[in-house]
């Protein structure tokens, strides 16, 4: 009942009851778990209950919760910096690291996903003098204006705004496109290629469910950018340091010009990035005309807490996302093999240690249109047995699930064994 108690009484205070709307538990009849502990691959609410974690914070805790690696960074800096507001050689640590081994000139750190995919396109703005954006149905890049817009009705007409107090210039500056459509992209250039400072996208989407690029679509959006001058802004707040150490840009072995961080770059404290190429870098105040800042930017006891991941990770890379993926791909025929025996439709996209079950009849699903085609009804009932029985997942349809270093195959066992049961 302490559960039920909290959410109850949070609803008074913060609208919602929650400070990020997924969290609310929209359309289930569970009282979403209070949280109060973390360790490895576990969480506890304040019942006393444990659920093997699924959702990591929605990305970050790789890792697993509370890694002492992590835990003692944070410990030590806090005992002599938690803010000053000025240069420290923690912030140039943790800087050369991620410059140095993911290939990026330089980097800027802010405090948030929204705020790195935010100041990215206005630099791309700044740099290019132009003000049109494209991003793709299904991606999301944070709650800036510019990104909350949703497609119009039919191909390539104006957007409308995807949230009250979005104002009409942002939604004009805004094209929408199809994910993985390779032909509707060429169009949306040929038309207003001239215009476009950037496009920003997900390489691998995981705000729709996971849904991965098509190579084609992404060297395709290269290419374009490319010939018209435009900007490629990757969107690897959930990627990065996630699918493998560079990210998507690891993958598909296609460069953009900047790209944006967050998730697990801060280790579960508050934290984004966005770095690319020396001469786009470059016009950022205080250098150049283009402006951002952040009075808790480079934080200390972030930039600790962000470089004891990144290093851990970094150091041990190569059995990390082997661990990963071979975790991953045991989760992914094992569900495969309960839903089929039976008789359940549905569609896994897995990348290494993020996937989603989408409880949809199509064979695949490879944009928004086919992700919103799913059950929802169903995938509710899902969530709130897995959760009763223990697994703490998304309670919607549409975000990744992800797995830690903590995991073993003990949970990924237990986690398919309950999917089994509950259908
Ligand atoms: N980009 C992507 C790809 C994301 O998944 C998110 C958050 N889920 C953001 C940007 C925004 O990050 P934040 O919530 O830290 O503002």
């Amino acid at each position: 009942m302490q559960n039920q108690k909290i959410y109850h009484e949070s609803k008074k205070y913060m609208p919602g009851g929650v400070n990020s709307p997924v969290r609310a538990f929209t359309g289930l009849n569970i009282a979403p778990p209070a949280l109060v502990r973390g360790e490895g691959a576990y969480v506890y609410d304040i019942e006393g209950k444990r659920y093997a974690d699924y959702v990591g914070a929605w990305g970050p805790m790789i890792l697993g919760h509370c890694d002492e690696d992590v835990v003692k960074a944070i410990e030590d800096t806090a005992n002599s910096s938690i803010a000053f507001g000025a240069v420290t050689e923690l912030e140039l640590r943790f800087a050369k690291l991620i410059c140095d081994t993911t290939g990026i000139d330089m980097i800027r750190f802010v405090n948030s996903g929204t705020e790195a995919t935010m100041s990215a396109v206005r630099l791309a703005r700044g740099y290019t003098g132009r003000d049109k954006i494209v991003k793709f149905s299904g991606c999301y890049h944070g709650h800036y204006d510019g990104f909350l817009v949703l497609a119009g009705s039919g191909i390539m007409t104006q957007g409308i705004a995807g949230s009250a107090g979005v104002p009409e210039d942002h939604v004009k500056n805004t094209i929408i496109g199809e994910y993985n459509n390779v032909e509707q992209i060429r169009h949306i250039f040929e038309k207003f290629g001239e215009q476009i400072a950037c496009v920003i996208v997900e390489p691998i989407a995981g705000n729709m469910g996971v849904v991965p690029a098509k190579r084609e679509f992404l060297m395709e959006i290269r290419k374009l950018c490319d010939a018209y001058g435009s900007l490629l802004i990757f969107d690897e707040v959930i990627t990065g340091f996630r699918v493998a150490y560079r990210g998507a840009r690891e993958i598909y072995e296609i460069e953009p010009e900047l790209v944006t961080y967050g998730k697990i770059i801060g280790g579960g404290l508050p934290c984004g990035a966005y770095g690319g190429k020396r001469e786009i870098m470059s016009i950022l105040s205080p250098v150049g005309p283009v402006y951002q800042a952040g009075t808790m930017s480079g934080n200390p006891v972030i930039m600790a807490a962000g470089y004891a991941t990144v290093k851990k990770i970094y150091d041990n890379r190569d059995k990390f996302y082997t661990y990963l993926e071979s975790l991953g791909q045991k989760l992914e025929d094992g569900l495969k093999k309960v839903f089929f025996e039976k008789g359940i439709k549905v569609v896994i996209n897995r990348v290494g240690s993020m996937f989603t079950i989408f409880f949809n009849d199509n064979d695949k699903v490879e944009n928004y249109e086919q992700a919103k085609a799913s059950n929802v009804n169903i995938y509710r009932h899902f969530a709130e047995q897995m959760i009763l029985k223990g697994n703490y997942i998304s309670p919607s349809q549409f975000e990744a699930l992800f797995l830690s270093i903590k995991h073993t195959d003990y949970e990924v066992e237990k986690f398919i064994e309950d999917v089994y049961q509950i259908f």
